[in-house]
């Protein structure tokens, strides 16, 4: 015999399951469903995600004002949990998770007051690839023997972008010292994302910031994902640093796109006009 807990519990994971296949309506029923079976105080961390997921899936469906009162209420919550039940166990662990939202929370309300530019280039910090590193030189350390085109997967994340935009042609390198991208797979890594890119930077005189290397890391992910992972980390090592507060941009914090929409291909162009 189950009890609400495991029924709840099970229901959440159809829920996200629904709402990975695109099929948001049935997703918030099971949202909805989910919730009723869990209680409010024991269980608020599992109730926090719950909101969050949720938040995600009306966001992805198109209706990005429930997404919003969704996240905040993740977000009241945990200051709820954090200041009655400081000792709480999962309050900690759920630290990464509230970035995420607040960051998402902070995208969002500065969307609400500005007119559709057709960009998103307030958003984020734009960093450029000098013309003389074109094409760029890209090495992947991905060795998975139950993926073995993985390599080539995180590769096309990259010549996605060039077919769209023409603009930053990309090569294979067979070794590190003469790449400027580095694209490491590492099983330990566990970021908030399935990936994470950093740099190496310098900014001119006139206040460009030109990139000299980035970095991304990968985590073990799930294998439908990857497409997603690929394309979304080359934006960032092509000169996207941060994200879009639209839901329907491969560039959006929580994206399952597999290639850029045309306001991220208006925004890397941006960056390089
Ligand atoms: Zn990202």
């Amino acid at each position: 015999m189950t009890n609400d807990f495991d029924k709840g519990c099970s229901i959440y994971q159809s829920a996200s399951a629904a709402r990975d296949r695109g099929l948001f309506a049935e997703a918030m029923k099971l949202y909805d469903d989910a919730l009723a079976l869990l209680k409010p105080v024991v269980e608020a961390p599992l109730i926090i995600c719950l909101y969050f997921d949720r938040a995600l899936a009306q966001d992805l469906g198109g209706d990005s004002k429930l997404a919003l009162r969704d996240f905040h209420r993740a977000l009241s919550l945990y200051r709820e949990l954090k200041y009655s039940h400081p000792g709480h166990d999962g309050v900690e662990n759920l630290f990464p998770l509230i970035c995420q939202i607040e960051e998402q929370i902070e995208r969002m309300e500065k969307v609400l007051g500005q007119p559709d530019k057709g960009d998103y280039l307030d958003f984020i910090r734009p960093r450029r690839w000098p013309a003389d590193r074109l094409p760029l030189t890209i090495y992947i350390d991905a060795e998975d023997e139950d993926f073995p085109e993985l390599s080539s997967v995180l590769f096309n994340g990259f010549t996605i972008w060039n077919e769209r935009t023409g603009i930053l042609p990309c090569r294979l390198v067979e070794s590190a010292v003469e790449a400027s991208i580095l694209v490491v797979k590492d099983p330990l890594f566990l970021g908030p994302a399935g990936g994470q890119t950093t740099y190496e930077s310098f900014i001119d005189d006139d206040g460009v910031e030109w990139l000299l290397r980035a970095y991304i890391m990968i985590a073990s992910v799930e294998r439908s994902k990857v497409e997603a992972l690929a394309a979304h980390e080359a934006g960032h090592a092509l000169g996207l640093d941060g994200h879009s507060p639209h839901a329907l941009d491969l560039m959006y914090f929580k994206s399952p796109l597999e290639e850029p929409s045309s306001r991220d291909i208006m925004t890397l162009k941006a960056i390089y006009s």
